[in-house]
């Protein structure tokens, strides 16, 4: 079965009492027990709920992986993911992870004593240096946010299993539409669900998918013990987002594909980074392991045209952060996402001031150039 097919018939479209087409929402705490020696699939909603578990069955189909676990925001999923681990473990993260990532692990796990090496996972080899006799776990990105910049996940796959090491990767840019990382022998796969798969701007959720019973079983005591688990209401939401994946990428791909290239030739742009060009240095890596180039692109302004003045001038577009909503979300990496980041080690990295992200929506192309144009001035 194809994955657009799989997206609305996985075995998690319909509510199996009542053969309700949409999963209801079964929006309770508890659940009655008629025999208390005998306690039903359903006790308490923090470990367990029906919308929930839809929602959660049906990323796992969707990933290719053996369960599905729903919490309350993208950074609670990547906290609870990373709360398997114990003090005195060390893990090897990507150095452009997300900003949240980063500073849960900087300020957060490293106060219980997890240690841990940021590094740039474009180059395997200083991976593989940084693996030390305490090492447990590699986190990677990619594309990385906001330089799109491409990790070959086989090779990182090839030096954990070599060590030993859990490999988890973030893979909201990409979803399990355009990317699948547990195909490629990854363990442990994390979503921002706000993004791409709500798709919608209007829920607050993430997603982990496990490739081993193992690794489900320490996930989900994480999950019920520390608690952040996804509310049905919301549950809902992303199985209703969900249904609308594939046709939402596809546009938005095709999009943002048109987008880059016209950016690209545009004389006052000086640099566009988006896989789906020709000259993107992580191309053939890229489509070697994904199957789409994705939505969301970033441009470096000339000189004498800042970013921020492209900003205020932009009509079409919201001016946000946050990405993968229907509508064209553009922000400010050097003021928002990057804000926390010292001055040289952003610059050092390429993110300047004159570089804008932007998460394209489903505007028709040509308002959405007609408006960039303008805003290029
Ligand atoms: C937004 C985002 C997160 C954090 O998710 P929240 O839902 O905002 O908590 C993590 N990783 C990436 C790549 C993101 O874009």
């Amino acid at each position: 079965m194809k994955f657009g097919t799989r997206l609305i018939h996985n075995g998690y479209e319909m509510d199996q009492s009542t053969g309700a087409l949409s999963i209801p929402i079964y929006q309770t705490s508890t659940f009655h027990q008629r025999d208390i020696d005998a306690p039903k699939e359903y006790q308490y909603s923090r470990g367990a709920n029906p919308t929930r578990r839809a929602l959660e069955g049906t990323i796992a189909v969707l990933e290719g992986g053996y369960r599905g676990f729903a919490f309350s925001s993208g950074m609670a999923a990547i906290s609870s993911a990373l709360s398997i681990f114990s003090a005195g473990d060390h893990l090897i993260i990507c150095e452009d992870v997300y900003g949240g990532t980063y500073q849960a692990s900087q300020s957060f796990f490293r106060r219980f004593d997890v240690d841990i090496t940021f590094i740039n996972a474009t180059e395997a080899e200083s991976v593989e240096k940084s693996v030390k006799h305490n090492t447990k776990a590699i986190f990677i990105e990619s594309p990385s946010n906001p330089l799109l910049k491409i990790t070959d996940i086989r090779e990182i796959v090839r030096i954990a299993q070599k060590h030993g090491l859990t490999t988890l990767i973030d893979n909201t840019f990409m979803t399990p539409y355009l990317q699948r990382p547990i195909e490629l022998g990854i363990d442990i796969v994390i979503h921002s669900a706000t993004k791409f798969i709500g798709g919608h701007s209007d829920v607050v959720a993430g997603l982990v998918v496990v490739k081993t019973k193992e690794l489900a079983k320490r996930i989900q005591a994480v999950q019920y013990n520390f608690g952040a688990v996804l509310g049905p209401m919301d549950s809902w939401l992303l199985l209703r987002g969900l249904k609308t994946l594939k046709v939402r990428l596809d546009y938005q791909q095709k999009n943002a594909q048109i987008l880059a290239g016209w950016l690209a030739d545009h004389p006052k742009v000086k640099k566009v980074y988006y896989p789906g060009l020709r000259d993107h240095g992580g191309r053939a890596i890229h489509f070697g392991q994904a199957a789409g180039a994705g939505a969301v692109l970033s441009f470096e302004i000339r000189e004498g045209n800042t970013g921020k003045d492209f900003m205020e001038r932009v009509k079409n577009a919201a001016v946000a952060v946050s990405l993968g909503g229907v509508e064209t979300i553009i922000s400010y990496p050097v003021k928002m996402s990057h804000a926390g980041m010292p001055r040289q080690e952003r610059e050092r990295m390429g993110i300047t001031e004159n570089l804008i992200r932007v998460s394209v929506g489903l505007e028709d192309i040509e308002d959405l150039i007609e408006d960039f144009e303008q805003a290029l001035g």
